[in-house]
């Protein structure tokens, strides 16, 4: 069995990838401007500043543009096509991309609704936090 890639958390994502196995979405925010940012940055895009603080994130927002992959470009994905890949707008602003679960590969559209959920991989120490669409209840 292929082995997928798994993220490398280094001093700057380190947080982020702590509170996804804590099971909390939690986003760079600056401590000067306000702004959310993600991925991690060690610098404010808007402001410059270099203090900032991890804070947790809705988990809520909408996709902001997807594509249906039916090759898989790694072969630990061989057998999973077709799947969707999305960029999800967050309700902070920030955009994040994810693949989406596979009940959703038929249904997503741009504007879809989305909550975060979190991915414990087995026999790893990681956590991906991913995207699924809304369920109406
Ligand atoms: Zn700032």
């Amino acid at each position: 069995m292929t082995t997928r890639p798994l993220p490398e958390p280094t001093a700057l994502t380190e947080g982020f990838w702590t509170a996804a196995r804590q099971h909390r979405l939690v986003l760079q925010r600056c401590d000067e401007c306000g702004r959310f940012r993600h991925y991690p940055q060690l610098l404010c895009p808007d402001c410059t500043s270099s203090s900032w603080t991890w804070t947790p994130a809705s988990g809520r927002g909408v996709v902001y543009t997807y594509t249906r992959t039916h090759q898989p470009f790694h072969p630990a994905w061989t057998g999973r096509t077709p799947y969707v890949v999305a960029t999800v707008e967050l309700d902070e602003g920030v955009r994040m991309v994810s693949d989406l679960p596979p009940e959703d590969t038929d249904r997503v559209q741009i504007g879809s609704a989305v909550e975060v959920f979190f991915d414990d991989l087995p026999d790893t120490e990681v956590t991906l936090p991913r995207f699924r669409l809304v369920r109406a209840n």
